[in-house]
């Protein structure tokens, strides 16, 4: 683990309004997620956990940070995984703009978050 026990990744968005409202809104979403979702193949998918990985670069250095349990959907027949996209737009918006703001005070960026870091108040 890359991650300071105890310290969130938003140590900066948690300081700033519009970034504490960028974290509630995923937060929101995750309460609020229906659990009733049918796949194509006509059965139902059920919430699991996994590793979400979020592209981003610095200057020409390709980056990934791992968002570790993540919540997917996957299908209890076919095994198709859907993302949701709406949840993980919110997502990328919250990330993006702690990794910018880290980035201007040279901060230290971890190759992985967990994604209850934006569960946790
Ligand atoms: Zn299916």
């Amino acid at each position: 683990m890359t991650t300071s026990k105890g310290v969130s990744f938003f140590e900066n968005l948690k300081q700033r309004k519009e970034g504490i409202s960028m974290i509630s809104t995923v937060r929101d979403q995750v309460k609020n997620k229906s659990t009733n979702i049918d796949c194509i193949c006509g059965d139902e998918m059920e919430i699991f956990y996994s590793t979400w990985a979020y592209h981003y670069k610095v200057g020409n250095d390709e980056r990934v940070l791992n968002v570790l349990n993540a919540p997917f959907y996957k299908c209890k027949s076919c095994h198709e995984v859907v993302e949701d996209l709406l949840l993980y737009g919110d997502v990328e918006k919250a990330i993006e703009e702690e990794i910018f703001i880290r980035l201007n005070k040279r901060q230290n960026i971890p190759d992985e978050m967990d994604f209850s870091d934006f569960i946790k108040q």
